[in-house]
């Protein structure tokens, strides 16, 4: 069990948890006044106080569920997917649809038509919330799903960049989606009642959100993440981090359709009253000039920003001893790496106190954050994942050798499994892969190697799933090796993540075996062929699932008696051909 002291876990809508009054004061939205900024465009500073996120939120909500063109689409329990790169109108759209009583699916909108196709499909959407530069791929989604032209149209609602729409309907449009209907078309025709707000207990235990993740196997599954999760997580890391948040201010770039930036960015900072910069993606420069502008003491980040962090030169243009806290989460960080960028923000600016960079763990199917370093640990659990988060039990399970499952040993490695309130209800529609992840006595399985210290800090050491992260992203290889075997000329596939410690990640690796390999007469027709390969797999998958660590044509793709890819096999074998490079 946790070593943190638990916080109480209300039963209620996330909606509620977010802007319910806590006092008496007509001002107060979630316990902290109205006109506090929520959120701020970080690029033109145009700003969304917590009182107007509110009454747009509502305003939304009813539209959706009032609007003639949306309605049969609207109904309590339905699913509507959000497909758009970060912007001030995510929070009206998401919470706007939470307080309607909808499911959100969040799409990464890098994602082509296939891609979207395939979500779409699985999490069983109607409505999609695109940004403009996202309606061609959707209508081209909606054509290969053989929708009519007629019925396409009026699923797509465009979301406009900036807060031009806030005001009324007059929104410049873009000429080629100027007929379809956009958020401000949903504004202003009234708000959600009272009595039509969804909330209550029973609510608590029912999904709101599906992100999609490939688990330990096979391709990405809708995870069924409850209102329930969401409040509880919210509070059990401000109760891990111990945040006192008077005056913080976090800068945001994580994309707000993974988990990982969909609850700390999104919804957590919200609960403590903490304004976020918004930012549509990362980039070296801005984000120093925005950390500089906003005097932001925290941010979310993942391994690789680390690394400009410890190396660019933008570092050297901008003030950034505002930064108190960096999290940093979604893949491993090594300890080399935060001492370097420790050290080079130490000693810039007018800075006191040294910077934490605090790692934390979790994944899409924990809602994600499951433990996290505490900040009075900062300087010295470098390396480590941290503690686990009150409410949250944690096993590491060992194979015991005829006696079953197993508890491993203090310091011995074990996969982690977690048991608690923030575990997702389930994949959706699977009940094998969920039956396969959750034990009947609620253990969510997670596919990492850790080890447990006497201390109770965690380090994760390896990973027994198939799953490979590009920079925090998900590539799951049964997808692209799936997708590898309809290229005309392959006849078997395997993929595997190889390290690349100058970018801090892993990069995706395939291994193919050529259907006529008697046509590849020299090393050189090899060659061709696997540079075919990698640039045919451009054409098909968003940029993070490209081959990036190389494609290698082999004999044979090494397979168990029972057919399973040996992955280890091919992992050791990368190391060979790769070493030295
Ligand atoms: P996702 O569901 O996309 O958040 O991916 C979850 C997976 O990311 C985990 O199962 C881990 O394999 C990996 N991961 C997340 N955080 C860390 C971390 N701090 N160290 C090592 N691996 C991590």
């Amino acid at each position: 069990t946790s070593p943190l002291t638990p916080p109480p876990l209300p039963h209620r809508s996330v909606f509620t948890h977010l802007f319910a009054s806590t006092t008496s004061s007509p001002n107060d939205v979630g316990g902290y006044p109205s006109a506090t900024p929520a959120f701020i465009d970080a690029a033109s500073g145009t700003t969304l106080t917590r009182g107007q996120l509110k009454h747009l939120a509502l305003s939304f909500a009813h539209g959706l569920r009032s609007h003639p063109a949306t309605r049969s689409h609207a109904k309590r329990g339905d699913t509507v997917m959000v497909y758009s790169p970060n912007a001030l109108v995510w929070p009206v759209v998401v919470f706007g649809s939470v307080a309607a009583g909808l499911r959100c699916t969040l799409a990464n909108h890098a994602y082509n038509a296939r891609e979207l196709a395939f979500q779409y499909t699985d999490s069983g959407a109607g409505l999609v919330f695109t940004s403009e530069a996202g309606v061609a791929t959707v209508r081209a989604t909606f054509k290969d799903l053989g929708l009519s032209a007629s019925d396409a149209e009026k699923r797509i609602i465009v979301l406009p960049a900036g807060l031009d729409w806030a005001g009324g309907p007059a929104v410049p449009r873009r000429a080629d989606s100027a007929n379809l209907l956009t958020v401000a078309d949903f504004l202003g025709r009234g708000a959600l009642k009272e009595e039509e707000k969804f909330d209550g207990p029973q609510l608590s235990g029912e999904t709101v959100y599906l992100c999609y993740s490939s688990g330990t196997t096979g391709k990405p599954k809708g995870v069924e993440t409850t209102h329930r999760n969401i409040t509880s997580v919210m509070d059990m890391v401000s109760a891990g981090i111990g945040m006192d948040p008077r005056g913080d201010i976090m800068l945001g770039f994580l994309p707000l359709y993974h988990i990982y930036g969909a609850v700390n960015v999104l919804h957590w900072p919200f609960t403590l009253g903490v304004p976020v910069a918004l930012m549509t993606h990362f980039d070296p420069e801005n984000f120093c000039a925005y950390v500089q502008k906003y005097k932001a003491t925290i941010s979310l980040v993942v391994p690789p920003v680390l690394v400009v962090l410890a190396r660019h030169p933008a570092v050297d243009k901008y003030n950034l001893s505002s930064l108190d806290i960096l999290l940093s989460g979604a893949a491993p960080l090594g300890a080399e790496l935060s001492h370097a960028v420790i050290k080079r923000l130490q000693l810039k600016g007018d800075r006191k106190e040294p910077l934490k960079i605090l790692q934390g763990y979790g994944l899409t199917e924990t809602s994600p954050t499951t433990h996290l370093v505490p900040p009075s640990h900062a300087a010295d659990r470098i390396g480590s994942i941290g503690v686990q988060l009150p409410h949250l039990e944690i096993r590491l399970v060992v194979d015991g050798d005829g006696d079953g499952l197993i508890d491993a040993a203090e310091g011995e490695r074990g996969e982690l499994w977690i048991r608690g309130p923030s575990i997702m209800k389930g994949y959706l529609n699977n009940p094998t892969a969920t039956k396969d992840s959750i034990t009947p006595d609620g253990w969510f399985k997670t596919g990492d190697i850790g080890t447990r210290d006497a201390d109770g800090f965690y380090h994760i050491v390896d990973r027994r799933k198939e799953l490979i992260k590009y920079k925090g992203f998900q590539v799951p290889p049964a997808e692209l090796e799936g997708l590898l075997l309809t290229h005309p000329d392959i006849a078997d596939a395997a993929v595997i993540g190889v390290e690349s410690a100058k970018e801090a990640t892993e990069l995706p690796r395939a291994y193919v075996v050529h259907a006529h390999p008697t046509s590849l007469r020299v090393e050189s027709d090899k060659v061709a062929f696997a540079e075919n390969v990698r640039s045919w797999v451009r054409s098909k998958v968003a940029k993070h699932k490209y081959l990036r660590g190389g494609v290698v044509v082999v004999d044979i793709i090494p397979k168990s008696a029972a057919g399973k890819i040996l992955r280890r096999e091919l992992r050791d074998r990368s190391k060979g051909e790769l070493a030295g490079r």
